[in-house]
């Protein structure tokens, strides 16, 4: 009998799943319901750098559609989700019977309760319209670089900040928390991203709440809750968003922070999934469940919600908490479990240069890391790579784990020795490897033109400021 499945959502974890539901059934019918025409967001810094051209952001096309015999609803929201009828209401009153429904809404930036957050030239990164609106005042104007306000300092902000420091934007972050990036970074870690914008000209306002957004001639102006006013040309709210849960309410699921996913992704219906941001799924660290909001945690969802649903029986062992990030040149990247000073941690610090490395430990086992240098530094690329591998693979690491206790700079030989390649290569999703996403270069080859963006030197001026580390008792060692 033909089974039909109805996708809800065009972002990363609904178009895997709906391609691994293909692979896996040919005669499945599918019918995916979009409220935008799909496109990836994490492009979407690449297009505000203009390091690629707008048609780079879609991610399916009606050939795409059409090769995976999918029926494409767009520009459609899902309204209601009856489980035991098997429904699925849409905005414009129609309906959608299924015997199998993914919910795979996504998340939506916060709105600060700030006088002023509604007003011209205020807006969230979130969307190809936002993008679009940032482009056009960035380029739109005239004499000299755009000033940006960011409120918000974590992982999405800088992830823009860094596109728009690219095209020699004056940039200013302000930050509630004592410190820069507080979910991605710990506080030494933290410090020295701050001093590494400062000395590039990004001004940093921590601990300060933003109280007021307001207008005084072209200028927009951000009041701060201690006294200070920052004027500029355009205001990014960036305070972090929430997974879209509405329609999983409405239809009664359980949900907590986002829509309880099992170890299957299935819900508390049986014949409805969850996968990506809004889902609230197992995580390989701690083994309860969480919302994760990236993009590598969206592409297993889907394939695995999607294969679930296609009667593959698949088990996910949960995805691993990370965040890799381009502070302006400065690679920051963390994974796992690092928060906590209850844990046996190994930690380097630069002494010349802007370097930080901090393994986290449980006995053998490496859970957690912190890496943080210099972009073009190819080691650190390297181990960035390797370290995630270590976390990932999850295997003691014998007289390797004291090894690199010892010296935690040391990571190639302890990658290998322990034989964690191996390991990795088992944990496929499905037992086979992810299929070619040929729809991004719409048939054609990458594009080799020069980056435009190359061409405009960052033209910013200087505002430093200095942080505050704060102290380890643990392994260190100092690297030059
Ligand atoms: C600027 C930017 C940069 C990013 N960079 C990174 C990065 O470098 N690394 C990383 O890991 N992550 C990054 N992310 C986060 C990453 O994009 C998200 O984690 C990922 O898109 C989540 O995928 P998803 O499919 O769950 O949701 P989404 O991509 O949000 O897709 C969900 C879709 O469902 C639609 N939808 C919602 N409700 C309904 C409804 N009722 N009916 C119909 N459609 C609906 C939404 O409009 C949306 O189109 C970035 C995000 C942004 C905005």
């Amino acid at each position: 009998m033909t089974t039909r499945h109805v996708v809800v959502g065009g972002g990363p974890a609904g178009l895997f799943a709906v391609e691994t539901i293909r692979g896996l059934d040919p005669q499945a019918e599918i019918t995916l319901v979009a409220d935008e025409t799909p496109y990836s967001r994490m492009v979407l810094p690449y297009l505000m750098a203009r390091e690629i051209p707008e048609e780079h952001v879609y991610t399916g096309s009606a050939e795409h559609w059409a090769s995976l015999r999918v029926r494409p609803v767009t520009g459609q929201r899902a309204t209601a989700l009856d489980p035991r009828q098997g429904r699925l209401t849409l905005a414009d009153g129609s309906t959608l019977a299924f015997d199998r429904c993914l919910i795979a809404t996504g998340s939506s930036p916060i709105r600060p309760d700030i006088s002023g957050a509604g007003g011209a030239r205020v807006h969230n990164l979130w969307t190809l319209a936002d993008a679009q609106r940032t482009i056009e005042v960035v380029q739109g104007l005239r004499g000299g670089p755009a000033r940006v306000i960011f409120i918000g300092a974590g992982f999405i902000g800088f992830i823009v900040l860094n596109a728009l420091a690219k095209l020699g934007c004056v940039l200013s972050v302000v930050e509630l928390e004592d410190q820069i990036l507080p979910r991605m970074l710990d506080g030494e870690a933290a410090a020295l991203a701050r001093a590494w914008l400062g000395r590039r000209g990004v001004g940093v306002h921590t601990g300060v709440r933003a109280t007021e957004i307001g207008d005084a001639g072209p200028d927009k102006t951000v009041r701060l809750s201690d006294g200070t006013t920052i004027a500029g040309d355009l205001v990014v709210l960036a305070i972090g968003v929430r997974p879209n849960v509405d329609l999983a309410r409405q239809a009664g699921l359980r949900v907590d922070q986002g829509i309880l996913a099992d170890d299957h992704l299935g819900t508390s219906a049986p014949n409805v999934y969850a996968a990506g941001d809004c889902a609230q799924g197992p995580d390989v660290s701690t083994g309860g469940q969480a919302v994760h909001a990236i993009q590598p945690t969206a592409v297993e969802h889907g394939r695995v919600a999607g294969a679930n649903m296609a009667g593959r029986a698949t088990r996910y062992a949960g995805s691993l908490v990370m965040n890799i990030l381009d502070v302006v040149g400065l690679q920051c990247a963390s994974f796992g479990l690092w928060k906590g000073d209850d844990r046996e941690t190994s930690v380097v610090v630069g002494a010349r240069r802007p370097a930080y490395r901090k393994l986290c430990w449980d006995g053998e086992r490496m859970v957690g890391a912190i890496l943080l240098g210099p972009a073009d530094d190819v080691a650190l690329l390297n181990d960035l790579g390797m370290v995630k591998g270590l976390i990932q693979a999850r295997r003691p690491l014998g007289p390797w784990a004291a090894e690199l206790k010892r010296n935690p700079m040391d990571v190639r030989r302890a990658f290998v020795a322990a034989g964690t390649p191996g390991a990795l290569v088992g944990q496929t999703l499905l037992g086979q490897p992810l299929a070619e996403q040929r729809y991004r270069l719409t048939g054609r080859g990458p594009d080799r033109e020069p980056h435009r963006a190359a061409d405009v030197l960052p033209q910013i001026k200087l505002d430093p400021t200095r942080g505050k580390g704060r102290g380890h008792e643990a392994t260190r060692v100092a690297v030059d």
